[in-house]
């Protein structure tokens, strides 16, 4: 997708800190973190929105987040994280690239 960073990221034209990668999906540092630790994972399939998903998208997202409960203890999120979906310019969705946040590394809390 043209003019989409993440999906620049995906394809090596942006830097990025990645901690994980494999053939459907990159886990990356939030440039702009708001916990000790603040990933984003992003399947390698542009979609902008969560209302996007279809059902290969849901499946995919399916497999994503049990990924991301199995690499949890490596990326030392062993003590709990949170993951946040933006949808939308509402929730505060800047990116058009569907990103799961991934925020831990420390006891978070809710505002
Ligand atoms: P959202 O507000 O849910 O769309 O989240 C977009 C996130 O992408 C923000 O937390 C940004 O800090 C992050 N971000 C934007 N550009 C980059 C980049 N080049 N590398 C890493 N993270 C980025
Ligand atoms: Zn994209």
């Amino acid at each position: 997708m043209e003019n989409c960073i993440f999906c620049k990221i995906i394809k090596g034209e942006i830097p990025s800190q990645k901690v994980y990668e494999d053939g459907e999906i990159l886990i990356f540092k939030d440039i702009n973190p708001i916990a000790k630790i603040h990933l984003l994972c992003v399947p390698k399939e542009h979609f902008a929105y969560l209302s996007e998903l279809n059902d290969s998208r849901a499946a995919l997202l399916g497999r994503t987040l049990q990924k991301i409960a199995t690499l949890a203890p490596s990326l030392g999120l062993g003590d709990g994280y949170r993951l946040v979906i933006n949808q939308g310019e509402s929730a505060g969705q800047t990116v058009h690239h569907l990103h799961i946040h991934i925020l831990g590394g420390e006891t978070l809390g809710w505002e």
